[in-house]
C-alpha cells in the first residue's frame, strides 16, 4: 500500500483515476485527460456542463490535460484529504 500523504503526485496515489476528457470543440485534443481524487467529494459538481470533468462525482487535480503531461500537472494539491488528516495531528 502506497503512503499518499507522502507522495508529491497524485500518479503515485493509490486513491487517483484517470478519465478520458475530450474537448468537444477541439478535434485536435480528443484524447485529453483529466485526473480525479476519488477521495473527494466534487462540491462543483455541473450535470449542464459539456465537459466531462465538470460531471464527476468526484474534484479534478487536472483536466484537459495532454496525456504526456500527465505526471507533471498532477502535483498533489494543497487540498488533499490525507494531506489534511495528517496535518491534523501534527
Ligand atoms: S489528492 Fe491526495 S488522496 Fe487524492 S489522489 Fe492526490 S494524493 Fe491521493
Amino acid at each position: 500500500m502506497s503512503t499518499p500523504n507522502k507522495e508529491k503526485n497524485c500518479l503515485d496515489c493509490e486513491h487517483h483515476e484517470i478519465i478520458n476528457d475530450n474537448d468537444p470543440e477541439d478535434w485536435f485534443c480528443d484524447d485529453d485527460k483529466a485526473v480525479i481524487c476519488k477521495l473527494t467529494p466534487n462540491v462543483d459538481k455541473d450535470t449542464n456542463s459539456i465537459w466531462l470533468a465538470d460531471n464527476q462525482n468526484f474534484k479534478c487535480i487536472t483536466v484537459s490535460c495532454r496525456p504526456q503531461n500527465l505526471k507533471k500537472e498532477s502535483s498533489t494539491p494543497k487540498w488533499c484529504p490525507l494531506k489534511l488528516e495528517t496535518s491534523t495531528y501534527n
